[in-house]
């Protein structure tokens, strides 16, 4: 069912939405990581007010929360869109000048700030599909914000359409907007009882068909190298050098295997992020990551064989080994609920397009979500070249992705 005589909101919203900075502070402490998010939160509250949707509103940590009524009298699990509002801290997000290039014709686009800023098709591949299409970019100074104002500008574009549409027969639906998910605090504050949904879909994928219902199951590892210090003068026989340890440990990772740079796909690795130290004392901090949770423990044996190796060359030297969860596959929920990805499939195919299943390497708020009791993949939104001046997106997977949303909430209605 396309969406017949609408004329829909994204691409207007979207190019309002970008230019207000809402950039995230990973170094900040407080609650949103940055006040000026707000700044959209509170357009989304009134936009949402002035739609008709009452309760929409903006707490003290940064989270919009807004309730699109039922339609129907069947009793249908509570849904929840998700986005989130801020943009990455790697690319400035001030003074972004959005640019629609209307009917995209394959071609590079440079973009008029910075020349030397060419979104090209060779580097960006997916752009050959988009031909044809109108593509939003940043002007070559910022990143565009498409990541993940592309999700919001969809949510909201949904929110007026169903507003306007009381004939199409949906469950309550939750909208939820975050702050500070590029930080990796987006759930860190998120009332789950005034949320109140049973199942969750963040809008926040890139190309059009992917559904994302699987990350990386996560640890971080601190190991710490405890030496022996002595006046170098008078060392022989008593220093245990603590850095020196942490090197040789650093040294025998290898580098051919078991590492990002040589990874990809359903591959595991471990990452080390940082070393400190120096004589007494040196910390080695590392990620670990697979795709499958009992992995991890044996990614840890290795490491830990490698500590013990390393505390045979030195001898006197002491160690510690924390490992500290970080996050959980979140197909590990979504596989005990089949029907929060299925829907979605039937949704992508009621409105004309293919599925990609997709696993992410990496973390989502969906997969925290997922835990935190809210099973939640993510859809698309055809945001790209994220984090990036090149960043783009396409107006018609905008759109594309209301339309999908408006199939989903039908679905479960439907199926309830
Ligand atoms: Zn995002």
């Amino acid at each position: 069912m396309a969406l017949l005589n609408y004329k829909h909101t994204a691409a207007d919203r979207f190019m309002r939405y970008v230019q207000i900075d809402t950039q995230s502070d990973p170094t900040s402490p407080t609650q949103p990581s940055t006040e000026k998010q707000k700044n959209l939160s509170r357009v989304l509250v009134e936009e949402l007010i002035q739609a008709g949707i009452k309760d929409a509103e903006l707490d003290e940590h940064g989270y919009v929360y807004a309730t699109l009524p039922a339609t129907t009298d069947k009793q249908v699990p509570v849904l929840c869109f998700c986005a989130h509002v801020d943009t990455a801290p790697d690319c400035s997000g001030t003074g972004v000048k959005p640019i629609l290039h209307h009917a995209y014709d394959g071609i590079d686009i440079s973009l008029p700030d910075d020349s030397s800023v060419i979104i090209s098709p060779i580097d960006h591949p997916y752009l050959e599909k988009r031909i044809g299409d109108d593509i939003i970019t940043a002007s070559g100074t910022t990143l565009l914000g498409a990541d993940d104002k592309a999700g919001v500008a969809i949510i909201m574009d949904l929110a007026a359409y169903l507003v306007q549409h009381p004939e199409i027969k949906h469950g309550k639906i939750r909208i939820l907007f975050t702050p500070d998910e590029e930080v990796g605090r987006g759930v860190a504050a998120i009332d789950m009882a005034r949320l109140g949904a049973d199942f969750g879909y963040t809008l926040d994928g890139g190309e059009r068909g992917h559904l994302e219902g699987e990350t990386f199951s996560a640890d971080a590892v601190v190991i710490t190298f405890n030496g022996i210090s002595a006046h170098p003068g008078y060392a022989k026989g008593k220093m245990v050098h603590a850095l020196k340890a942490a090197s040789a440990f650093i040294a025998m990772l290898p580098r051919q295997e078991w590492c990002p740079e040589v990874t990809e796909g359903k591959e595991g690795f471990v990452h080390p992020t940082a070393m400190e130290g120096g004589l007494e004392k040196a910390t080695v901090q590392l990620i670990v990551r697979d795709f499958e949770t009992a992995r991890l423990a044996k990614h840890e044996q290795r490491l830990k064989e490698l500590v013990h190796k390393t505390a045979e060359q030195f001898p006197g030297l002491s160690t510690t080994f924390i490992v500290k969860e970080q996050y959980r596959n979140m197909k590990e929920v979504l596989d005990q609920y089949p029907q929060v990805m299925d829907y979605a499939e039937e949704a992508y195919i009621r409105s004309g397009i293919g599925v990609h299943r997709m696993s992410i390497r990496g973390g989502t708020d969906g997969s925290r979500l997922s835990f935190m009791g809210l099973p939640c993949p993510n859809i698309f939104t055809g945001e790209m070249g994220i984090h990036s001046r090149q960043e783009y997106v396409s107006v018609q997977d905008m759109e594309k992705a209301v339309e999908v949303l408006v199939n989903l909430a039908g679905i479960w209605e439907e199926k309830a």
